[in-house]
């Protein structure tokens, strides 16, 4: 298996492939592998001739330095993780230095709105962060498909929106949440969870999925308070927000209409471990 860690050297690999105009999959992630990851790879290696995974904990899309130094690495599992699941993938593991040389800052993105939502409220400068990133590692890997889950959901909207805007030749491609049997959502952050916390947590889905029933009869206002309402039973979790948003603008709905595709998104704190998850509605 072919481990990177330096651009210059995948650059170099790819470089004749690109010539040679065979397809790249890139699945661009910041490690801790688990299952969800690899259902990305997966789409990936069946529709590419080439895939290529990045494994980067980049530490401009962090608005808490906390956040940031507890993050879980483990760079050899994870190879180990990549290499038994199929050993064609090549990973790519740069240092910080070598994507951001002596400054590590954020680019400032307009997403139209769209970082202004949800995660854009309470986590400032998050998705400048992700954009910088996500435009830097498109520019070394150059590929043709990107994989992003829809766990989240607001992320994949807003590369979306700046492969749109800067003009990038890249198909952005969402991908279904991978859940575990409980219903929870798969995440690097579960790895922080104690074993309670996380049989607790799958309360989560639970309530989205009560959420979900109730919008069928009910007002996104009313069914926000169902929700707030839900959380607010179980004392272990302090609920951030849950907002209903239009799937394409991220504005939260007002008014249902029937042509507009809706969301449900959580952002939730137990443990003192921020999840978050989201439902289609
Ligand atoms: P992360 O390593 O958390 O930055 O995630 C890397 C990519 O994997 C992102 O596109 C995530 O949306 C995606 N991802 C993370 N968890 C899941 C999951 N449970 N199901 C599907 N995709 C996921």
């Amino acid at each position: 298996m072919l481990v990177f860690n330096e651009r210059k050297a995948i650059v170099s690999f790819l470089e004749p492939l690109i010539a040679q105009k065979k397809t790249i999959g890139f699945v661009p992630t910041m490690g801790a592998l688990h299952d969800g990851h690899l259902s990305l790879l997966d789409k990936s290696l069946k529709e590419n001739d080439v895939t290529v995974m990045s494994i980067f904990v980049n530490p401009t899309q962090f608005n808490n330095p906390e956040d940031l130094e507890k993050y879980p690495r483990n760079l050899e599992s994870d190879v180990s993780k990549v290499e038994a699941f199929n050993k064609n993938v090549l990973i790519f593991a740069p240092s910080v230095s070598d994507i951001y040389k002596n400054n590590v800052t954020s680019e400032n993105f307009d997403f139209d709105g769209l970082e202004n939502q949800m995660e854009g409220k309470y986590r400032p400068g998050h998705f400048d962060g992700v954009g910088t990133i996500v435009k830097r590692l498109f520019e070394i890997i150059r590929p043709t498909n990107a994989y992003f889950g829809e766990k989240d959901f607001q992320q994949l909207q807003i590369v979306k929106k700046m492969v749109e805007k800067v003009n990038l030749p890249v198909n952005v491609i969402g991908c279904p949440i991978f859940r575990e049997k409980s219903g929870l959502a798969m995440s690097s952050r579960n790895e922080r969870l104690s074993k309670e916390a996380k049989e607790k947590a799958t309360i989560i889905f639970k309530i989205l999925k009560a959420g979900k029933k109730y919008f069928e009869e009910h007002s996104a206002l009313a069914t926000q308070s169902f929700v707030e309402k839900e959380f607010s039973k179980h004392q272990d979790f302090k609920l951030e927000y849950f907002d209903i948003a239009e799937e394409k603008t991220l504005l939260p709905c007002i008014r249902k209409s029937k042509k507009k595709k809706y969301r449900g998104f959580v952002a939730v704190f137990i443990e003192d471990i921020r999840l978050i998850d989201n439902i289609g509605l």
